[in-house]
């Protein structure tokens, strides 16, 4: 049998259902699954995600071939099951082409509606209906969503305007109207003729007039706009593998814009800002699908509690609301309930928070879409737990739910309470997504790096923005609801948004926006807060959150699960606390360069590095040794009870040398040498390659004495804290060994010196002796290494270095590029390339556990804190990741979900 492109759904049945996701793309899916769980949706068909993979291999004419007869069998079942005829003048078919992947991509690609309308299928629908209006209307933004999208007409950068809305403005002006539903029939016959003008003007063709070629023209772009810069990007911020491509859903037209008796909405079944479960969402009465979100309409409530709280918000009296912005609830109280009840049963059929597109149409209710609504992470920890309770999932199911990275959210900033009781408030607008923040105003979205923390203010966002949405620390717009662009996508990032601040007004040409007459420029500080809605003048302090609650829980049930720990990087008491707190087990990582740099502590660090001789060395580390015994003092305590893994000096030496001139003087008048010794001795340490220079432990097998007083402070302080009975356990750890002597070497300094400090203070304590694992050839030589270790840590920022062969410090330079061209999927340095840099790290794992079976192994690398290459650490058998403090709830949550998985 031939491979089948084309699913069809309708009336009750439908070929695919719910689990065919990677098949049908999300939509698609759920499209058929409502099918048949009896929930209304137009009839349609999905054509599969297969099919744009063979585009993008075949190209347009034969992929067109190959479904040429499945679409047309699955349009005539459209025809059958709606009694109307695909490119009929009398009685015409009208569908919807719209875009689904597998993983939902908000905004991301284009959806074309009305399509099948022409000058004689206008006069069609306009006499079926009884409404020219609404008839016209359709044509109109039919041929402007398929002159933007199918043919290229959209601007490609951001002082273009779009050619069709220059034309409605215009038209706008000379009749001295502000909205589109003012137009007449006259007018929109006007404006479809200057559109088709328009597209003959800039493609030097006709608009096209036949359904069928209309309907290819839609899918092709559908395909397109999968590798549209915004969905690549998109993709790239979402981990979704190019390959997977996007479905095209085609599916008959229902009108949210036949009167005053149809409208169009979404709606969540929870809360999707809190997780609160209350059935929410926003309508407006005739009104087609893009109007709701595109924030051209300020959208209403669809239910009377949502509609109050929205109007307390705007300063909108009870009487003023009921007469202009009733909810749905209010105008159209049964199909209100109908929707309710359909909600209710979405839910309780996926057992998760949905997010629908609903459509009325004379009275009829249609569901377009559901899916897993979007949250932001209070939400996500809040309905997984809230399911859990209503037992609706189970333990692992909830924890499943979850998106490691997305706790990050809830570690986020809220507004110091002292603070912003004396920030003034400028204006007020919709609360679309939590949390605090402040920065410097930006107008544009591609200049949002222009400050290291800036507010991107808009009158609305687009797709088009996303990059500069995700650098900024917190959006504003003047227009939209909570179902806006801004709202949705900030919600789903996790960035604080405040939507629809109707008071602010934007003039991008003069990059300034105005505020009860107040002009505020580019660079000025503004506050959001996006759990209010409110705007602040000036910088307002923020604070981290506490976290409490449902998120204790989820944390609980991670422990129950996992079978790792999870560890920090740290090098301060502070930070160690900061870890505990989010539930570390230990320190996998203290880098005791970093204590090097602060007061006293440098001066003697650089006189060590300029003596010339092994005495004088030995002086300046004498120096160091009480304060380095203090600092490990402060870790070991804020850690009592776990254990702490020391690294020896690691960096090359010119790190702590002065390089200006200014510096130098000073040094060589402290030290009582001239400049000049200074100065050749900071030349001397110059090296072509440091990353691969005199760095590591081949710094303390050329000056053992470093080891040596590292070995004796860490040693001394360990025993300060058992005699006041705190439990310290420190792991040594050296650093970037490459061939088993380099290891032993060390270890025979290391024994030794601790042996000395035991006799001297007649007294013990336990301690591991272990190694970093992160150049190639310790991972090829393990089995040689962990005869004489107790423990390896993966260096993997520097084994992803050697294995790669790019330079950490350099990659910038060409990453980008990479990422693009689709050569590397991630950046390296932050996701564990587990096919490559992964092999090294599996590899030296077994070799180490073959001749030492209880080796402990943990890694130490930036990857320690990144869901998927946690989970990776997981099915290698570590037994602890590593990660900077506030990636230790993700971990946690990551090493649960593998485990579990
Ligand atoms: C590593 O290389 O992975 C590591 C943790 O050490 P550093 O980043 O300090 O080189
Ligand atoms: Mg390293």
């Amino acid at each position: 049998m031939s491979k089948k492109r084309v699913y069809t759904f309708g009336n009750g049945k439908a070929e695919g259902k719910a689990d065919m996701r990677n098949l049908l793309g999300g939509k698609g899916a759920n499209l058929a699954e409502m099918n048949l769980i009896g929930v209304p949706v137009p009839p349609g068909f999905t054509i599969t995600t297969e099919v744009c993979t063979e585009y993008n291999q075949l190209g347009r004419d034969q992929v067109v071939a190959l479904l040429k007869p499945e679409v047309e069998a699955a349009i005539a079942n459209v025809e059958q099951l709606t009694g109307t005829k695909f490119g009929d003048a009398k009685n015409p078919l009208l569908v919807s082409v719209r875009s689904g992947a597998r993983a939902s991509m908000p905004g991301m690609m284009d959806t074309i509606l009305n399509l099948g309308l022409n000058d004689e299928a206008v006069e069609g629908i306009a006499a079926k209906s009884g409404n020219a209006w609404f008839a016209w209307d359709s044509y109109r933004r039919f041929v402007q969503m398929y002159g933007d999208v199918v043919l290229g007409l959209k601007p490609e950068t951001k002082e273009d305007i779009d050619p069709f809305e220059e034309i409605m403005e215009e038209r706008k002006h000379a009749k001295g109207i502000e909205l589109d539903t003012e137009f007449t029939v006259d007018d929109l016959k006007d404006l479809v003729k200057r559109f088709k003008a328009a597209v003959k003007k800039q493609t030097g063709k006709d608009f096209p007039t036949c359904a069928w070629e209309q309907l290819w023209g839609a899918v092709m772009a559908v395909f397109d706009s999968w590798t549209n810069p915004r969905a690549n990007y998109y993709r790239r911020l979402n981990n979704i593998p190019d390959e997977w491509g996007t479905a095209v859903n085609v599916q008959a037209m229902v009108f949210g814009n036949m009167g005053e008796t149809s409208a169009t909405g979404v709606a969540f079944t929870r809360d999707a800002a809190t997780g609160e479960d209350v059935f929410n969402g926003e309508y407006l009465i005739n009104a087609q699908g893009e109007d709701v979100v595109a924030g051209t309409r300020t959208p209403q409530n669809i239910n009377v509690v949502g509609s109050r709280i929205w109007a307390e918000f705007q300063g909108v009296s009870e009487e003023e609301r009921k007469s202009r912005y009733p909810s749905l609830e209010e105008t159209m109280p049964e199909l209100y309930k109908e929707l309710d009840a359909v909600q209710q049963k979405l839910e309780e059929h996926y057992k998760d928070m949905q997010d629908m597109e609903f459509t009325i149409q004379s009275g009829k209710l249609w569901i377009l879409q559901t899916r897993s609504g979007k949250r932001t992470a209070a939400a996500m920890v809040k309905i997984a737990m809230d399911l859990l309770r209503e037992g609706k999932i189970d333990e692992k199911t909830a924890l499943l739910r979850l998106e490691p990275n997305k706790l990050d959210e809830l570690l986020h900033p809220v507004f110091d309470s002292i603070a912003v009781r004396s920030a003034k408030v400028l204006a007020k607008g919709l609360p679309a997504s939590p949390g605090a923040a402040t920065g410097q105003i930006v107008f544009f979205a591609d200049e949002a790096a222009k400050f290291p923390q800036s507010i991107l203010v808009r009158i609305e966002t687009s797709p088009e923005d996303l990059e500069g949405m995700n650098i900024a620390r917190g959006i504003l717009t003047a227009r939209g609801g909570m179902t806006s662009h801004a709202a949705v996508v900030a919600r789903g990032m996790g960035k604080c948004c405040v939507s629809g601040a109707g008071g602010v007004k934007v003039d991008y040409r003069a990059r300034t926006m105005t505020i009860e007459g107040k002009v505020y420029k580019e660079g000025e500080w503004i506050s959001l807060n996006g759990s209010t809605g409110e705007v602040y003048e000036g910088e307002v302090l923020t604070r981290k959150p506490d976290m409490s609650g449902d998120f204790g829980l989820i944390m609980d049930l991670a422990a129950k699960f996992t079978k790792m720990d999870v560890r920090t990087n740290a090098d301060s008491p502070k930070d160690a606390q900061i870890a505990k707190e989010f539930g570390a087990k230990g320190i996998g990582l203290c880098r005791t360069e970093h204590m090097f740099f602060e007061g006293h502590r440098i001066k003697a660090i650089r006189e060590m590095i300029l003596a010339s001789t092994v005495d004088g060395r030995k002086r300046a580390l004498n120096k160091l040794l009480p304060y380095q015994r203090e600092d490990f003092e402060g870790i070991f305590e804020a850690m009592a009870g776990y254990g702490v893994t020391i690294r020896l000096l690691d960096p090359p030496l010119h790190e702590f040398v002065p390089h200006q001139l200014a510096t130098q003087r000073e040094l060589a008048e402290e030290m009582g040498v001239s400049v000049d010794v200074i100065k050749a001795k900071v030349d001397s340490l110059e090296e072509f390659n440091p990353m691969l220079g005199h760095r590591g432990c081949r710094l303390g097998n050329t000056f053992p004495e470093i080891t040596e007083m590292q070995t004796r402070a860490i040693i001394e302080a360990a025993l300060n804290l058992k005699a006041k009975g705190i439990d310290a356990r420190p792991e040594i750890m050296v650093p970037l060994i490459g061939t088993v002597k380099e290891f032993d070497m060390q270890a025979g300094i290391i024994r030794g010196t601790a042996n000395k400090v035991f006799e001297e203070r007649g007294d013990k304590i336990d301690y591991l002796l272990g190694t970093m694992i992160e150049i190639p050839r310790a991972a090829l030589t393990a089995d040689l290494v962990a005869a004489e270790a107790d423990f390896f840590s993966f260096g993997t920022n520097d084994l992803t270095q050697m294995t790669f062969g790019y330079s950490r410090d350099d990659i910038g330079t060409f990453l980008p590029i990479y990422l693009d061209k689709g050569i590397l999927k991630h950046d390296p340095f932050q996701v564990l390339d587990q096919e490559g840099v992964g092999q090294l790290v599996q590899m030296g794992t077994q070799k180490g556990r073959s001749v030492k079976p209880d080796l402990k192994v943990g890694i130490c690398g930036e990857h320690g804190g990144e869901p998927s290459s946690v989970k990776f650490c997981h099915r290698v058998g570590m037994n602890y990741v590593s990660c900077s403090p506030y990636r230790v709830p993700i971990a946690r949550l990551a090493a649960a979900q593998a485990a579990i998985e």
